[in-house]
């Protein structure tokens, strides 16, 4: 069929889905109705630039379904990004926080910019010309935004500015992952990295491995992927024998120094020159045989060319959709040696504590960061606990697991309201 979403991480999505639609034997009418979103938004945003010229980006908001709240998503910053990919993400956002347990349908935002190509001022000029647009279809019970791939607390700062300039007074709740000074919540920053650390630890504890002097392998340095590090070297005790991020990859099978990674990165914007450890071909990075591996940067990293390449007794997904359905099949095959946290689980973090930071600015009743963490790996813990007894009951993936539950409570929403008129 013929539709404005063809794309290829769209058709990455709706393979997922028809996958466990099937195995689920849902209906054709509530297939197509799950499948498509609810609503897409497609905005020009003119933006006047520093050498006076004027630049229109395309912006784009998908709402994937309505039935269990408002929805919530991040906003992507990226030249490549499409209306396909957002709806994509959507998705994933809908399977990801009914899994969770979440009052939420999923969202998902983009503008096609590359924020490392655009000064600062112009940055802030398409965020703000970004959020004014989507006035009419957002708001803190209809549609909640949020950060991802290219943004970042600055750019959540200028969001809640737009729209509370618009309404006339602050309006926190319109997104999360905000700064702490302005109503966002401690540890949003480091959830999504945190999140994956600790289902990474609940998987070594089931498979009885110890984590301790063990490698990790990481592709993506930025939000997550540099926490997840942080946690897997400083906390875990592993060995970060690789690390990538858009400008290229290193490998040191001793051991990467990530508080170094992270000092380069602060001061040269990226790893790129990053001297303490060997440059490699980034293809190579995701076969680097290891016990962890974490694609935490962009969708389709692990395919049909390196699935059996692979190398890995836990594979962590706190990317959304590194891995296609073909590389799955091959993982699966392999079951016994390569466990998946899947993406719906692995970087749920991120948006349970978004969750949390938009109940706290409604209630303008704030918790400090023991409370947020508590509470964070308690939902983390129920959603790991149901997907393994739901795996390991009917010798299902993971990924099927997780996204059966999440597929069937939206089903259970959709018919306890029915359908109007
Ligand atoms: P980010 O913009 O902070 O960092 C992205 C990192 O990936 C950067 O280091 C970038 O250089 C790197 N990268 C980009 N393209 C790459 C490529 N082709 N190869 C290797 N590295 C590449 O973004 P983030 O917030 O860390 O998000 C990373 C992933 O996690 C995305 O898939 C995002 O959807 C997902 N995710 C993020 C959150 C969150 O809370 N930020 C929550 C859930 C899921």
């Amino acid at each position: 069929m013929k539709h404005i979403y063809a794309d290829p991480t769209f058709q990455l999505a709706c393979d997922q889905f028809k996958l466990i639609a099937d195995y689920l034997g849902m209906p054709k009418n509530l297939r197509d109705r799950l499948m498509f979103p609810k609503r897409s938004i497609t905005v020009a945003v003119p933006v006047p630039m520093d050498d006076g010229s004027t630049q229109v980006f395309e912006g784009y908001r998908v709402q994937h379904h309505l039935s269990m709240g408002p929805t919530k998503g991040g906003t992507r910053f990226a030249s490549s990004v499409t209306i396909g990919e957002v709806a994509a993400l959507a998705m994933w956002m809908s399977w990801k926080c009914a899994l969770a347990g979440l009052p939420y349908g999923g969202a998902k935002g983009g503008v096609a910019v590359d924020p490392r190509k655009v000064s600062k001022t112009e940055l802030e000029r398409v965020s703000r010309r970004y959020m004014h647009e989507m006035i009419p279809f957002v708001g803190p019970h209809t549609d909640i935004m949020g950060p991802d791939m290219g943004t970042d607390e600055q750019v959540m700062a200028w969001f809640m500015d737009t729209y509370s300039a618009y309404k006339g007074y602050t309006v926190p709740e319109i997104v999360t992952g905000k700064p702490v000074s302005i109503g966002g919540t401690y540890g949003r920053r480091e959830s999504t990295g945190r999140g994956t650390v600790y289902l990474i630890e609940r998987a070594a504890h089931l498979m009885r491995m110890k984590l301790t002097g063990r490698t990790a392998v990481i592709q993506g340095f930025g939000n997550v992927g540099k926490v997840a590090a942080q946690g897997l070297a400083y906390k875990s005790g592993m060995k970060i024998a690789g690390i990538s991020d858009v400008s290229g990859a290193y490998r040191n099978d001793s051991g990467i120094d990530i508080h170094a990674a992270d000092r380069h990165v602060r001061k040269r914007g990226s790893l790129a020159g990053f001297s303490e450890a060997e440059s490699i071909p980034p293809q190579e990075l995701l076969t680097i045989p290891c016990d962890v591996l974490v694609p935490a940067a962009v969708s389709g990293v692990i395919n049909a060319g390196n699935a059996t390449k692979i190398s890995c007794r836990i594979l962590a997904e706190a990317a959304n959709g590194p891995t296609t359905v073909e590389a799955d099949k091959v993982l699966f095959e392999r079951w016994s040696e390569t466990f998946v946290i899947p993406d719906v689980l692995c970087n749920a973090g991120g948006v349970i504590v978004s969750y949390f930071e938009w109940i706290q600015s409604l209630q303008s009743l704030f918790w400090n960061e023991t409370e947020v963490m508590d509470r964070l790996f308690r939902i983390l813990e129920q959603s790991f606990s149901a997907v393994i007894k739901r795996a390991k009951e009917e010798k299902i993936p993971h990924r099927f697991a997780a996204m059966a539950i999440g597929l069937e409570r939206v089903m259970k929403a959709r018919k306890d309201r029915g359908l109007f008129p």
